[in-house]
């Protein structure tokens, strides 16, 4: 079922993303994150239809994984996935310094259900 991450890039921005669901509700709440231009990393609700941002709800939420705000995936040991979304655990655009250095790191097997 889901996972923990913990969010981390060299300039300091530190943060933590829930991916995936739990076993009771997993179909009607998922997460993966995303990247918002207003509120920066957040965790969209991928279950349902319509993605958008928890925050302020814009539908013009980035998928973190994939370009313009993450490097060409290579889908590497380690990467983060959900369903068809996926992330490689390096190369994704950091809110704070908006470089592409922002890391998912493996935050051992924390499981939740
Ligand atoms: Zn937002
Ligand atoms: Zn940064």
């Amino acid at each position: 079922m889901g996972s923990f991450r913990n969010v981390a890039c060299p300039c300091g921005f530190k943060s933590a993303v829930k991916v995936g669901g739990g076993m009771r509700d997993f179909q009607t709440n998922s997460t993966f994150p995303f990247y918002c231009e207003k509120c920066g990393l957040v965790e969209v609700n991928v279950a349902i239809g319509d993605l958008c941002c928890p925050k302020c709800q814009t539908t013009a939420v980035k998928q973190y994984g994939i370009p313009p705000i993450s490097e060409p995936p290579l889908i590497n040991r380690g990467s983060i996935s959900w369903g068809k979304y996926q992330a490689d655990p390096k190369g994704h655009l950091c809110p704070l310094c908006k470089h592409k250095t922002m890391e998912f790191i493996s935050a051992g097997e924390i499981m939740f259900d």
